[in-house]
């Protein structure tokens, strides 16, 4: 790869950490407590392990069919990283998933939990899991009704083969990012009752991380603020 990549990536990741720090030094928070994870989805192998000679240990895809054959990729070249599945998994994809990923993100229903613990007894390995809220009304976006997070979180901390993480959340799309996040706090706060080693919350991506960090965010998932704009989906 050509060292321009290279220094795009090292300008997008100063870039970004820059963002981090103003947004927690104005939040009053500690920028160690952030996870910075880059998503890495719809651009090359290559660019995961560039980014991990760049310090960056944290990386997420949002599909499997993409996923997989990546990490792949960049820990046969030596990468070390944890792998974060950021998106909808299918109930059929889950035994796939649970093979490879450290991380993940998007559990949203006590079938697709089922599943993983399937999958990952099968193989004998163990994960993080967060369970994702839906924040907006439209459907198809994932993400479980605050009413069943009681019983999904319950399931993922039931689990032998899972930790219970936190919650995860996308901001609906034309709405404010700040209402919607100090609502998934709210949800956040319940669900640290019930379970309080459920100490991390995933939101806030390129254009919204500054309103997550304000409402608590402890992992972000960045994508076009450090790779730059996306390709269409192949
Ligand atoms: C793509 C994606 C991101 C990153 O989005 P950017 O706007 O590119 O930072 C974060 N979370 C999820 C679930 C995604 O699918």
């Amino acid at each position: 790869m050509s060292t321009t990549r290279r220094d795009e990536l090292a300008a997008g990741l100063a870039a970004t950490r820059e963002r981090i720090v103003r947004a927690c030094t104005s939040a009053g928070r500690d920028p160690d407590e952030i996870t910075l994870i880059v998503v890495t989805k719809r651009f090359p192998a290559q660019d995961l392990i560039t980014l991990a000679e760049l310090g960056v240990h944290d990386v997420g895809e949002n599909r499997h069919q993409e996923a997989e054959p990546k990490f792949a990729e960049a820990i046969h070249a030596g990468a070390s990283i944890t792998r974060h599945m950021i998106g909808q998994v299918q109930t059929n994809k889950a035994a796939s998933v649970a093979r490879y990923a450290d991380v993940v993100h998007a559990v949203d229903r006590p079938r697709l939990v089922d599943a993983l613990d399937r999958g990952l007894e099968r193989v004998q390995r163990d994960i993080g899991v967060f369970v994702q809220v839906g924040l907006d009304s439209m459907p198809g976006r994932g993400g479980a009704d605050a009413e069943s997070l009681p019983e999904l979180t319950a399931a993922v901390a039931g689990s032998s083969r899972m930790t219970l993480l936190g919650l995860m959340a996308v901001a609906p799309l034309d709405a404010d990012p700040d209402e919607a996040f100090e609502r998934l706090a709210g949800l956040w706060a319940a669900v640290r009752r019930d379970h309080p080693q459920a100490g991390w919350l995933s939101a806030g991506m390129s254009g919204d991380l500054e309103a997550a960090i304000r409402h608590g965010a402890t992992h972000l998932r960045v994508g076009t603020a450090i790779l730059g704009s996306r390709g269409p989906l192949r």
